[in-house]
């Protein structure tokens, strides 16, 4: 999953990006709202953090213009304590979530969680398709109740396949959403990795591969 931090208080927005990138999120940061904007414009995101204000362009307006142009990725704001009236304009502008100053990480990474699932159509933290369960809070996998170890990354590639179910993912798309922007890309790696992943969920085949264009997750109904 690909996050992109707005956030113009550089010490706030490392201590964020650190986290995020803690619990398995791709974080990208722009440090006022023109670069936050050509960011969100640029690319495709899971999801954003944008506090309200920022230089250049405030939060409110980023959002406002991100979502002219038909960004649709969930949005949480920062907001500064006292400043009631910019959650209001926030969510008016198209912000999903808001959070005060100061804040627990915990809290931010549960919000964020829950923005991305419910982005992806799921109300409850485990997602359950046949005999396979993912518990994106706990980020533990089971075929058939039995605990399926997987590596960060695998889990990450299950991850977003089921959060993006019955459409193909390209293997392009996967290297942009789960990695590094510095990381070297290669999309055989891609392929190993999916591989390993489908031995382990074994018998559960529910990632399909699309000739030359990617990956499946079929949902079992
Ligand atoms: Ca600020």
């Amino acid at each position: 999953m690909r996050i992109l931090i707005v956030e113009d208080e550089a010490a706030l927005a490392e201590q964020l990006a650190r986290h995020l990138r803690d619990v398995g999120y791709v974080v990208d940061c722009a440090v006022d709202g023109e670069e936050g904007l050509y960011y969100g414009r640029e690319y495709d995101y899971d999801a954003a953090v944008i506090d309200i204000g920022l230089p250049k362009i405030d939060g409110i307006e980023v959002i406002r213009r991100l979502r002219d142009d038909e960004r649709r990725f969930p949005v949480l704001i920062l907001t500064a304590r006292g400043h009631w009236q910019d959650k209001v304009s926030g969510l008016e502008s198209g912000a999903d979530d808001y959070l005060t100053k100061p804040f627990h990480m915990e809290e931010l990474t549960a919000r964020l969680n829950a923005l991305v699932r419910r982005a992806a159509g799921y109300a409850s933290p485990i997602i359950e398709e046949g005999e396979l369960s993912l518990d994106t809070a706990k980020k533990e996998v089971r075929v058939s109740g039995e605990a399926v170890e997987l590596t960060a990354f695998e889990y990450k590639v299950l991850e977003y396949l089921m959060l993006n179910p019955s459409r193909v993912v390209s293997k392009s798309e996967l290297t942009e959403h789960l990695y590094e922007q510095d990381y070297d890309r290669d999309s055989n790696v891609i392929e190993v990795f999916v591989g390993r992943l489908r031995k382990k969920l074994d018998p559960v085949k529910a990632i399909k591969t699309v000739r030359g264009q990617g990956y499946r997750f079929v949902t079992a109904s």
